[in-house]
């Protein structure tokens, strides 16, 4: 299995024209659905709902920063111990799957990775890693090449070590900035169009979902001004696509 979290993606920016292959493959042998993000709707906390199929409420992850009032400590949640469900990447793991978690964002892999036999971010790369899987250095993260390279690495480690479990996701940064229709915004999702169609050319048994934690809103066309995730959540807030594909 395989599951994608396009981070920040709203379902405007997948169209048959941004994404023929996607759409493609979820008419031949998949599906298509409106799922409901959980709320708030930031990377961190729908990560953790996707990993673990429960809400905030259960898996302790309830925002991207911490405050504790009891010691005042505040700060961003990067690393291990917020986390308070256990992850499918544990459960493949106990259930003796092999399992990996590539990931755009260095946090996502600090947060997350403790199922991962295979983890890799493009924010802080494992240079041995990098090296097997005949990559090349990272590009910057808040760049759509950041998209492209961690896709690449997902296609290469599934060619070498073919992992029961793959968790792939990017970075939010393009579609935070960069509405529908932009040349950024295409070239983005061109590079998830490409890839998941290569991976299901080489592995054609392996079912994928792809979802997103999507942005509250998204900026107007050529519009470069971030969107304020943190605060005013747009009433419009979109759910993230679903698509599952598998052999026919
Ligand atoms: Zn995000």
């Amino acid at each position: 299995m395989m599951i994608l979290v396009v981070d920040g993606c709203a379902p405007e920016y997948l169209t048959e024209e941004t994404a023929p292959d996607l759409f493609r493959l979820a008419r031949e042998n998949g599906f298509a659905k409106i799922v409901e993000s959980q709320m708030p709707s930031v990377t961190n906390v729908n990560h953790a709902c996707i990993l673990s199929g429960l809400c905030p409420k259960d898996t302790g992850v309830v925002g991207n920063y911490y405050y504790d009032p009891a010691t005042g400590g505040e700060g961003f949640i990067e690393e291990r111990g917020f986390m308070q469900a256990e992850t499918i990447l544990q459960a493949y793991r106990k259930a003796g799957g092999s399992t990996a978690l590539f990931t755009v964002k260095g946090k996502v892999l600090g947060v997350y990775g403790e199922g991962a036999d295979i983890g890799l971010s493009a924010q802080d790369p494992d240079e041995e890693l990098v090296k097997a899987l005949s990559l090349p250095p990272a590009p910057p993260i808040h760049s759509a090449r950041s998209t492209e390279w961690i896709l690449q690495a997902a296609l290469s480690c599934m060619e070498k070590y073919s992992p029961d479990l793959m968790y792939c996701t990017n970075n939010d940064f393009i579609f935070h900035h960069y509405a529908p229709g932009t040349p950024q915004a295409k070239q983005q999702i061109a590079y998830v169009n490409e890839y998941v169609r290569r991976i299901h050319e080489l592995e054609p048994q392996r079912q994928i979902y792809i979802t997103a934690d999507p942005p509250s809103c998204y900026p107007f066309a050529g519009g470069r001004k971030p969107v304020p995730v943190q605060q005013g959540y747009c009433r419009h807030r979109s759910a993230p696509h679903l698509i599952q594909e598998e052999a026919p």
